[in-house]
């Protein structure tokens, strides 16, 4: 829209821009057209569009074909984008952003999140939509210059801080562009500057702990005009040790090091730490016939490698909503790892029957107890992994103390979501979570869920 037409229909819906809610329209079309050009879009994107505001970057987001969910926080707004986009590849939802749940972004295929961004919020907006694990795969923001210029900054500079790396962890920040506020009507008090985030690649950085890494860094930037060692004495006794393998002066501000090194701190840190990744391979499974019977055991790595029948069990935990919680391998697990699963499985270990496996394994991954109710067994095939398995369920509402060496994280989703989700994207899953989905859903997925 032109500054001209912005005016005019601002009059015509007698809207005078609300401050506290940013609103601050854009009407540099040329502007518009470059940003939406950086999201490479086609019509299999599905883009969240935050404060669509008059529909200023929604109309060239429209013209590339793709789906559009613009999520705004103005009643009148919203009520003006509905009757001017009338499409149905169009939706508006009229609501705070800060409120929108994330996880019914899974279900889509291509998610690419944009706005120009109320500047009140932007901190928290941008906290809770790169909030790792996320379906969305590509973020484009107009933010207030200082805070694209803290979560793009490199080491050495006064904008490095733990924001930049809690950031720059999983995402890839580039400063695009600076944006003077004359391209604003009313304009803001200050300038803006556009930014794209790319998820890393999962093996682009070493692997750390997440939990750790958040630790040691929220620590280290905790004074900043404080040398390193002082304040990290705790978490790194050998402090000089630790410098120079990592490669850093000893006398360090937390602002020196760069994401690789806080990474390799962290690992250290780490490694005192009893939750440290554990070691597998060392376990003895029973190796089973066609028929489950048992035929004797061998170790782990024999039971994988030459595709030996076994067991396992798959535990799956609903919450009094009816949500199942769904965990996410670690990437330290040696089949699937990162993947999606069901909220606890493992395999039935020599001398043990499927109950008390499954009882074990949920107490050992979930850090709780409850209690679990069988509902199908599935036969040992390729899709399994040949394992035969026993599927349980569970009631249970959290919070669980996950065991960080078998999960990076885990959830709640509604199963809606979750087969929807399992349609567009199923290589995000393991595979023994898809054919446990698969059988106890077959009729119907309600009829998997715990009645409360
Ligand atoms: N995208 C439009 C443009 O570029 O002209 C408007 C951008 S304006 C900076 C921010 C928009 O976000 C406004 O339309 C405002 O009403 C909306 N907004 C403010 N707070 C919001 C929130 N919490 N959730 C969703 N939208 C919000």
């Amino acid at each position: 829209m032109k500054l001209s037409e912005i005016d005019a229909t601002l009059r015509e819906i007698q809207v005078a821009p609300v401050k506290t809610l940013g609103q601050n329209f854009l009407h540099d079309q040329n502007l518009a057209r470059w940003i939406v050009d950086k999201a490479d879009l086609t019509a299999e994107d599905y883009i969240v569009e935050i404060g669509p505001g008059l529909g200023a970057l929604t109309q060239f987001l429209l013209d590339s074909g793709a789906r559009v969910l613009a999520i705004e926080k103005d009643r009148r707004l919203a009520d003006f984008l509905r009757k001017r986009f009338t499409t149905d590849r169009f939706e508006i939802l009229h609501a705070d952003a800060l409120d929108f749940d994330l996880r019914q972004l899974f279900s889509q295929l291509r998610v690419k999140l944009l706005g120009n961004l109320p500047y009140y919020i932007s901190s928290q907006l941008l906290l809770k939509f790169t909030k790792y694990p996320s379906p969305i795969s590509l973020w484009l923001l107009m933010l207030q210059k200082e805070m694209a210029r803290r979560i793009s900054a490199t080491p050495g500079t006064s904008d490095y801080g733990a924001l930049t790396l809690v950031v720059q962890l999983h995402y890839r920040v580039e400063y695009l562009r600076t944006v003077p506020a004359s391209v604003f009507l009313p304009q803001p008090d200050v300038d803006s500057a556009f930014v794209r985030l790319s998820p890393r690649a999962h093996d682009e950085l070493p692997d750390y702990d997440a939990e750790t890494f958040s630790r040691v860094v929220r620590r280290g930037f905790s004074q900043r005009r404080k040398q390193l060692r002082n304040l990290l004495r705790e978490e790194i006794p050998a402090w000089n040790e630790a410098a120079s393998a990592i490669g850093f002066d000893p006398r360090a501000r937390a602002e020196e090091l760069t994401l690789e090194q806080w990474i390799a701190l962290s690992n250290l840190a780490q490694s005192a730490d009893s939750s440290a990744p554990v070691s597998i391979g060392l376990e003895s499974f029973p190796v089973v016939d066609e028929e489950d019977c048992v035929l004797g055991e061998a170790p782990r790595a024999e039971v994988h490698g030459n595709n030996l029948r076994h067991r396992a069990v798959h535990i799956l935990v609903f919450n009094s909503l009816g949500e199942l919680f769904l965990q996410k391998r670690s990437r330290w697990k040696d089949r699937h790892p990162r993947l999606w699963d069901s909220s606890a499985a493992g395999h039935v270990d020599a001398g043990e029957d499927y109950d008390a496996a499954a009882s074990r394994e949920f107490q050992e991954e979930l850090g709780v107890t409850a209690e679990l109710t069988r509902v199908t067994k599935l036969r040992a095939t390729e899709k399994t992994g040949q394992e035969f398995i026993w599927l349980y369920r569970a009631q249970h509402d959290g919070p669980f103390e996950l065991a960080r060496s078998e999960i990076e994280y885990g959830e709640f989703f509604p199963v809606n979501v979750i087969s929807e989700w399992i349609k567009a994207r199923p290589d995000d899953f393991a595979p023994g979570f898809l054919e446990c989905w698969k059988a106890s859903t077959q009729d119907d997925v309600e009829a998997l869920v715990p009645s409360a």
